[in-house]
């Protein structure tokens, strides 16, 4: 099977590479063994929160000098400060054209609150997370956080208090009593945020969410209930707001998580939409190398039949994707063999005080300063590595995940494409 460019994982990284090279007409497979992190996250997108210093950072773009100085190998520092900014405005545009209207922009972070009721910074939010600017507060006095009966992957009277103790708003916490949901609740496993996301954006039940929704809130003057609404679109909370006459806004849950699947769906429909192949269930499981060139590619469901391609983008991710793996005596890149940053002694991977950033949280694949993937110290030419696969950075203590992977993306994409060009 031959096609222009094959991506391994199907991810935030890989699919928005795989989209902008389909958007510039190239024939594009994405390769994905599993669910990407995409599935466990808080569906907003972090560009840069934090220095490797520990200094919080308020505006990303003019923290990325800084960040030079104290992490060289970061892919930021690699790519450098114009062509970040360049590409975290062009990933901002490619979010819209997937049907993604995020609020936030790269010139300043804003605070989105979590599902414990506390607040963190962050590049990009999807309209349904309740924000607030730095330094600022949320513009209501009386709110009420409604969890859902029975459903435990979200606690209303944790986040209600932490939003008074921080802010001071009044909170009334309260439980939806929503007989519809009875049949998932009989069965505990079943009863999590996507399923109930699926019978709420139902209109009819919405409409009995709405009832429900009005008899607890009272008087608030804004609702926050956990992000069980919505799994396809935006259409079943605005028509929520509308309905109720007053702001409505989603918490993150424990995964899958719904905000983030949404954005997942929005990325494959882009992709399929502009002919793009996305392979599900199926891994790459190793490679034919023609010097320093990949002339082929193994996969588990195609057995012996090889995915040829001029270009490999390798969107893997990390440990939790099994994108690298950790053996007792070091951390592999399992598919290529590539290099990696990592520690030699097992006992320097982490630390012991679990707050402490964590080193192998910075272990990765090591690449050039285009990101091609080095394998013994050299570039596999037609070989790139993008996302969380990637090393030199720590994506929850410098809060940098969705953004290395986005920007490094439409980087590589961009490559490839010029390359074609001057070829
Ligand atoms: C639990 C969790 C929550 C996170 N939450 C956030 C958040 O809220 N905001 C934020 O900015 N960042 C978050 N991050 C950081 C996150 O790493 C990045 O934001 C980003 O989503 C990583 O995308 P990725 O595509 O590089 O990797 P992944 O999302 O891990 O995707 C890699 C994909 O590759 C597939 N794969 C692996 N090996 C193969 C193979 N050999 N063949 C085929 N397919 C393969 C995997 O199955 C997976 O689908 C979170 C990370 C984790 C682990």
């Amino acid at each position: 099977m031959q096609f222009d460019v094959v991506v391994i994982g199907g991810g935030l990284a890989g699919l928005s590479c795989a989209i902008r090279l389909a958007e510039q007409g190239k024939r594009c497979a994405v390769v994905s063994s599993g669910q990407s992190a995409l599935y466990f996250s808080s569906g907003s997108l972090d560009l840069l929160a934090q220095l490797p210093d520990g200094t919080a950072v308020e505006s990303p773009l003019a923290a990325l000098p800084a960040l030079a100085q104290q992490a060289p190998q970061h892919p930021y520092s690699l790519l450098g400060a114009a062509r970040v900014a360049t590409l975290a405005a062009e990933t901002v545009q490619l979010l819209a054209r997937c049907g993604m209207q995020m609020q936030g922009s790269s010139e300043h972070n804003h605070l989105r609150v979590t599902p414990l009721g506390t607040r963190r910074a962050t590049w990009l939010s999807p309209q349904a997370i309740p924000t607030t600017e730095l330094g600022g507060v949320l513009p209501w006095r009386k709110l009420a956080v409604l969890g859902i009966e029975g459903f435990l992957d979200f606690q209303p009277q944790m986040a209600a208090s932490s939003l008074a103790e921080e802010q001071g708003v009044m909170a009334k916490v309260a439980s939806l009593h929503l007989p519809l949901l009875d049949r998932l609740r009989n069965n505990p496993s079943e009863f999590r945020a996507v399923n109930i996301a699926r019978v709420l954006d139902v209109p009819e039940n919405l409409a009995v969410l709405t009832e429900e929704i009005r008899r607890q809130a009272g008087e608030a003057e804004a609702v926050f209930l956990p992000a069980c609404l919505g799994l396809e679109s935006d259409q079943p909370l605005a028509a929520l707001r509308e309905a109720l006459g007053k702001p409505v806004f989603l918490l993150p849950t424990l995964p899958p998580s719904v905000l983030g699947m949404r954005l997942h769906q929005a990325l494959r429909q882009r992709l399929q939409q502009l002919g793009g192949v996305f392979m599900p269930g199926d891994t790459v499981l190793r490679a034919d190398f023609d010097g320093q060139r990949i002339s082929g590619l193994y996969t588990r469901n195609h057995t012996d039949i090889p995915l040829r391609a001029q270009q490999v983008v390798l969107a893997s991710g990390s440990f939790f994707s099994n994108g690298l793996v950790a053996e007792f005596d070091g951390i592999r890149e399992p598919v290529f063999g590539l290099d990696v940053y990592s520690q030699p002694q097992r006992e320097d991977w982490s630390r012991r005080d679990l707050f402490a950033p964590q080193p192998y949280l910075q272990f990765g694949v090591q690449t050039d300063a285009s990101l091609r993937a080095l394998k013994q110290g050299q570039a596999i030419v037609n070989l790139y590595a993008i996302g969380a696969v990637v090393g030199g950075y720590d994506p929850l203590q410098q809060g940098c995940g969705a953004g290395v992977s986005l920007v490094g993306a439409l980087h590589v994409a961009q490559q490839i494409a010029m390359q074609e060009v001057s070829a």
